[in-house]
């Protein structure tokens, strides 16, 4: 049985194949592709404990992408989770004082996106060969800072792909930019604009819908891609990791198969913590999925009325890739809770976009309610958290890591369930130096970079990942710069084009 893709916004039977769905990324209609029945997994709980993280994400892909094949599987799967990853177990569980970390920051980034983006490009073009494309996959992406450096991480000399990022030259770190600058592979390639994020973005999304720019290059064989987070071919990869957590917990003795686990995760884009709700579908133990937010609590409140309201003051937090308002994967929950009903979840879509808010029924609360909790660090929460698990501990987490194991200790006070708990841990501390070392430090710190890595390292005394030990002495390989109007001309002396 071939188990197929539609949109939560269109007909059911207007449903693609899984390399079909990879390829187009977001539908036509501005809906995101969800499976049409349940996947079919084929995975006993009591093996889990005995799986190596690639056989529990061949299980899971298996179940999801059933017109790619077994061979085809394994070639991703082993073309990503490979060395790029500096633990062996790709996804391993720690365990400090009450808690369980899931850490998902090993990869070539040291943050969580890895786990997707390390796989994606091998899916793309593993999907892009079954439909018989004969273009180049030109992947466009503008950046903030980290997802344009883990899609090129994942795109590296993959064949048969380029990938162009955008990024605001005034807008990011001084190791995000690093990091950029220097990413090796013959078909990556970085621009440096002048402007902010956004016209970064609205320039990316202008050029997707630029007719005659896209037949201009698909006359020298290339066509755009996206790599957001919205592609279920970043999504599906995500429901690997919860399985093999929950066997890694089995291993440590702390559960038997078949007892139930929390989970509480870090959300920005609702991606992370929907792969767990996907995880929970297909038969994995789990009580409570928590959903962590910081100051930009929409999350939280939606949980707690039914009511999504996008117009509230933004705030910039030291978890900056929780900073979000609009949260695009909570579509494919909200198209669940509602029975599938496209014209609902299409209704509700449309109200957030033009008046910025929607209202769910009593019942499509009740059910969000049987599985999720949401809760939110406010103040310097999320700082405490650092300090204490720190100092009880010696444990260092990150502040996106800070805000779940804040909210998972408030859910705890709040409700009593000693379920096991698994904080999923999204960056390692070294990606956001400063803001640990102040919180472990008790006050502002003003080393930056370079420095505070040097310093961090000192304090918390765990080995540098070694993709930031490389990182400021690898030669810089990109130093193209142009203005925020200049983007598609930039993108034409990349790809040779007139
Ligand atoms: C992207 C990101 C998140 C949020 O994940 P979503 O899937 O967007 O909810 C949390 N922490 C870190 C470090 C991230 O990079």
């Amino acid at each position: 049985m071939t188990l197929l893709y539609r949109s939560t916004r269109g007909k059911a039977d207007n449903a693609l194949t899984a390399s079909a769905a990879i390829l187009q990324g977001l539908s036509p209609d501005g809906g995101l592709y969800v499976p049409t029945e349940k996947p079919q997994l084929d995975l006993n709980l009591n093996d889990l404990p005995g799986l190596t993280y690639q056989q529990v994400a061949f299980n899971v892909l298996s179940a999801f992408l059933t017109d790619f094949n077994a061979e085809e599987l394994k070639a991703c799967v082993n073309a990503a989770y490979d060395d790029k990853f500096d633990d062996a177990a790709i996804a391993p569980v720690s365990h400090h004082g009450k808690d369980f970390y899931l850490e998902l920051f090993h990869g070539p980034t040291i943050a969580f996106k890895d786990l997707a983006l390390s796989i994606l490009p091998h899916l793309m073009t593993t999907a892009a060969k079954k439909q018989h494309f004969d273009k180049q996959i030109v992947i466009l992406t503008a950046t903030s800072g980290d997802t344009g450096k883990a899609a090129m991480a994942g795109f590296a000399d993959v064949a048969d792909t380029q990938i162009i990022v955008f990024y605001p030259k005034q807008g990011v770190s001084a190791i995000q930019k690093q990091q950029m600058i220097t990413q090796p592979g013959a078909n990556t390639h970085v621009v440096a604009i002048d402007g902010n994020f956004d016209q970064a973005q609205t320039n990316v999304k202008e050029i997707f819908n630029d007719d005659a720019f896209k037949q201009e290059i698909a006359a020298k064989g290339y066509q755009f891609s996206s790599a957001n987070s919205i592609n279920i071919g970043r999504l599906v990869p995500q429901v690997a990791y919860y399985f093999y957590a929950y066997g890694q917990l089995i291993k440590q003795n702390a559960i038997k198969a078949g007892d139930k686990i929390n989970f509480t995760v870090p959300t920005g884009n609702f991606g992370d913590i929907l792969a767990g709700y996907y995880a929970k579908e297909l038969g994995l133990p789990i009580n409570r999925l928590i959903c962590a937010s910081n100051q930009n609590n929409v999350l939280t409140d939606f949980f707690e009325t039914g009511y999504y309201d996008r117009v509230r003051p933004f705030f910039t937090t030291t978890s900056p890739s929780m900073d979000i308002l609009v949260s695009s994967n909570l579509e494919r929950l909200i198209f669940r809770a509602v029975g599938s009903d496209a014209t609902q979840t299409s209704a509700y879509m449309h109200e957030l976009e033009s008046a910025g808010h929607y209202q769910v029924k009593p019942e499509t609360l009740a059910f969000l309610k049987e599985t999720f909790s949401a809760g939110s660090a406010t103040g310097d929460a999320d700082a405490q958290a650092i300090a204490s698990v720190f100092k009880e501990d010696g444990f260092a987490i990150d502040p996106h890591t800070a805000v779940a194991k804040a909210v998972a200790d408030q859910y705890r006070d709040a409700t009593g369930d000693d379920t096991p708990m698994v904080i999923v841990s999204t960056a390692s501390p070294y990606k956001f130096p400063n803001a640990v070392l102040s919180a472990i430090e008790g006050h502002d710190e003003s080393a930056d970079g370079l420095d505070a890595i040097a310093q961090l390292k000192d304090t918390i005394n765990v080995p540098l990942p070694p993709t930031i030990q490389k990182l400021f002495d690898a030669p810089v390989r990109h130093n193209l710069a142009v203005n925020a109007n200049e983007m598609k001309e930039a993108i034409s002396k990349i790809l040779k084009i007139g």
